[in-house]
């Protein structure tokens, strides 16, 4: 595949190898435990551990290499892709690869909550000792590396509350002082940011999200240049991790659509942001993509794509209220997960989960700091706004 096509071709072109696909576009789903052998010899000379070298169901078939690979293609700097049953499932065999007992880890204060119960519980168990930064305070997580860590982990934006840290800043930090970063790119995928060409070492996505992208599957995924990829890979063997080949399958159809619904839940979201930022029930917009909104400036400078996840902050309204808003909404499923082609809302609120930083966010006050979480899908922008319009004035109904 050539190298100089634009990302938006690479979705289409990625993974779609003759030996994989045949004569048709997409690889056949490929169900298999077994690999019968011609006769003893062929048993004996066994197969190469390898994508491409089919041995038995747990190291895949060619349809889950046809996803590895074509995610592969889309993140610069990356030698090979694991897969893993679930978004989290991926963190953890990332995160599994790199540490060892008595090691430190650093966790970014912004990271999904399961990675943040996983750092503390499962990892602590293992002797792993968490810390957790605030990751916009660079002079915190330096004197964090200082005290010595084995591998960091960042989530930018996060997922509920938005922020865009320095990425390539702490990735160089870390790897000055000799640790691995692994970064949680679920919200920009590599379209919309290059995680590795950034500086992180291990890339991470929950493909439950854009790639999938139809709200049916769950799926995760783990890109790294070597030595990392081969340690990944290595670790999600020892772990059993695979994939179903009918869920690798449904994977690659949503990615060949991911740049055109991603690019259509942008300029919505976008769109919406702009709208929440002139009512007055609404005292933050968190929003990257937003000029003027936190982080604007970071994701300018280092990313070329957003999404439809967008987050604001109600002004001095209860929690009865916000329910009131929530359940007015008639196009906006109440749900976790997001990426998918119908539009999502739920309620959040970091403030008992985070134990750096501040929350609400600098500038806002005590009283402004019930969060609600918007996934933008596919549908027409003005007819979202126009349902948006309606609940807002449902939450002053009391
Ligand atoms: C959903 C999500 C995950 C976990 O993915 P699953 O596929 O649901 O396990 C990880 N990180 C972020 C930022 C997410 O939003």
């Amino acid at each position: 595949m050539a190298g100089d096509v634009k990302p938006a071709t690479r979705v289409v072109e990625a993974g779609r190898r003759v030996e994989w696909t045949g004569a048709v576009v997409n690889p056949p789903v490929w169900r298999a435990s077994t690999h019968l052998y011609a006769d003893s010899a062929d048993l004996k000379r066994g197969r190469p551990n390898e994508d491409g070298h089919f041995y038995y169901g747990r190291r895949g078939t060619p349809t889950q290499w046809a996803l590895a690979d074509a995610i592969t293609g889309l993140e610069p700097g990356a030698a090979g892709t694991v897969l893993y049953p679930s978004g989290v499932a991926a963190i953890a065999g990332a995160l599994l690869a790199v540490l060892r007992p008595g090691d430190t880890l650093l966790v970014t204060d912004n990271a999904y909550e399961p990675t943040r119960t996983m750092a503390t519980g499962l990892l602590g168990r293992f002797g792993v000792r968490a810390r957790f930064f605030d990751p916009l305070d660079i002079a915190g997580y330096r004197a964090a590396l200082k005290d010595g860590a084995r591998c960091v982990m960042l989530e930018s934006p996060g997922s509920l509350t938005m922020e865009v840290c320095d990425v390539p800043a702490l990735a160089a930090l870390a790897r000055e002082h000799g640790a691995v970063s692994v970064i949680d790119n679920t919200w920009a995928s590599p379209l919309g940011f290059a995680a590795l060409a950034h500086g992180c070492d291990i890339a991470v996505m929950s493909l439950t999200k854009h790639v999938g992208g139809h709200s049916d599957l769950m799926m995760g995924s783990a890109s790294a240049g070597e030595p990392w990829h081969g340690r990944l890979r290595q670790t999600a063997q020892a772990l059993g991790h695979v994939v179903s080949p009918d869920d690798a399958a449904l994977a690659l159809r949503g990615l060949r659509t991911m740049a055109v619904r991603l690019e259509r839940s942008t300029a919505s979201a976008l769109e919406i942001a702009r709208w929440l930022e002139g009512r007055s029930e609404v005292a933050r917009v968190l929003c990257p993509m937003l000029p003027g909104a936190p982080g604007h400036d970071l994701w300018t400078r280092d990313f070329t794509g957003g999404c439809g996840l967008l987050s604001f902050v109600l002004a001095e309204r209860d929690e009865a209220a916000r329910a009131r808003l929530i359940d007015a909404l008639r196009l906006f499923g109440i749900g976790y997960s997001w990426g998918g082609f119908e539009s999502l809302a739920i309620p959040f609120d970091p403030a008992p989960i985070r134990t750096e930083g501040r929350w609400p966010p600098a500038g806002l006050a005590a009283e402004d700091r019930l969060g609600i979480r918007l996934s933008i899908g596919l549908e027409d922008a003005g007819d979202l706004v126009a349902d948006l319009d309606r609940a807002f004035a449902a939450m002053e109904q009391e």
